[in-house]
């Protein structure tokens, strides 16, 4: 019998990185990483994708970059959120990452600190907010960020311009055309490196362009857009999540099963509990009728997800106890599961705990697989 298991597949992870290359048609790719690497562990990700050469790395904060370093990484590092204090800016300069600015606060912070810092040391990428009105900079806002930047001695020349998109995951184009086209304006005989497409604007916008793209969620094997499938554009999944039955009962017509009692049986009927719930990552969340394999065959969840149990409908399926469990993965798609949650798989693949998450990173340095 196991108990909640949590498998990553660095295979996988490189598989999806190649879809990616071939999408980037010789850009750059950061792997974005952010999340502890959308709950996959940051250097378990890291080791996998260095291994079949990544560019560079995505993350949020310089901390995420310092663990990279830290680890032996020296592929770019992109820190998406940039520098919040002095002590950050040091940190980009002497571990060298490349600090996105998308506030003006940051410029001010930057030139506060520049004397302080060697010359040409701080490489910088201004992020313009082309409409997901989240962060960066307004376009007009673009030449004079500019001019302050380059009047530091410490920024390196050729300030990199990026943008973020708020719907390139929608069958409908027509924002992320207008983003590109904002992009575009601003961008206009830009001297540094450009960069716009996520995951879902790499493989299903061929117009955005730019010199360097930034998937993440396509890298994991999650699907990058709301209709469709991760396995229709090539990519495999890169977590698993897997526990086993340990127990399996009849619950009487007419019972309720669990917290609140929100599942009546409408029969007699057999339900297995599996060792996996809220506080392995599973989401509570998680109506009746959310899917769950149990022997490879699709059963259904039924009652309220607890701590560390589920129930399930077994009615169909002849099960025993100790017969394995996948919540989702290989078998069962994460997309499947985060629709049925309510949620996205970005989410699910996050709140794995992080207790799993490192059990996953010593089984696969132990079985020396990441090379
Ligand atoms: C997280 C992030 C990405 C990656 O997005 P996916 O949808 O996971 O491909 C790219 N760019 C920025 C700025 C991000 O924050």
């Amino acid at each position: 019998m196991r108990r909640a298991r949590l498998t990553i597949d660095p295979a996988a992870l490189r598989h999806n990185l190649a879809v990616a290359r071939e999408a980037a048609r010789g850009r750059t790719v950061f792997a974005a990483v952010k999340a502890d690497g959308y709950g996959h562990g940051l250097l378990t990700v890291a080791a996998a994708l260095a291994s079949a050469d990544i560019d560079g790395f995505a993350v949020a904060t310089p901390g995420e970059g310092l663990a990279l370093r830290e680890a032996g990484h020296d592929q770019r590092v992109l820190v998406l959120q940039g520098a919040l204090t002095t002590d950050e800016l040091d940190l980009a300069v002497t571990r060298s990452l490349e600090v996105v600015v998308h506030d003006l606060a940051q410029i001010d912070l930057i030139e506060h600190h520049a004397a302080a810092l060697p010359d040409v040391s701080l490489r910088v990428w201004l992020k313009v907010d082309t409409g997901m009105h989240r962060a960066g900079l307004a376009p007009d806002r673009i030449p004079g960020a500019r001019a302050r930047l380059r009047a530091c001695a410490a920024v390196a020349p050729r300030v990199g311009l990026m943008t973020h998109f708020a719907r390139a995951d929608e069958p409908d184009p027509s924002f992320t055309d207008t983003q590109i086209e904002r992009f575009r304006s601003v961008g206009a005989n830009w001297d540094g490196e450009t960069s716009l497409c996520n995951s879902a604007a790499l493989l299903g916008s061929e117009s955005a362009g730019g010199d360097s793209v930034r998937p993440g969620i396509m890298l994991y094997g999650g699907n990058p857009f709301i209709v469709g499938e991760a396995a229709q554009h090539d990519l495999r999944p890169a977590m698993t999540l897997t526990t086993s039955l340990i127990a399996v009962r009849e619950v009487p017509a007419g019972e309720a099963i669990g917290y609140g009692g929100r599942f009546v049986a409408p029969e007699t009927m057999p339900v297995g509990v599996a060792a996996v719930g809220y506080g392995d990552g599973y989401p509570r969340h998680a109506p009746d009728g959310t899917p769950i394999l149990v022997k490879g065959r699709r059963a259904q969840i039924v009652g309220r997800v607890s701590m560390d149990l589920v129930t399930v409908d077994l009615r169909g399926i002849e099960a025993r106890v100790g017969d394995p469990v996948e919540c989702w993965g290989e078998a069962l798609p994460i997309d499947e599961v985060a629709r049925a949650a309510g949620t996205i798989s970005y989410e699910l693949m996050c709140q794995v705990s992080g207790q799993l998450r490192n059990e996953a990173r010593i089984l696969i340095e132990a079985n020396g697989s990441t090379g």
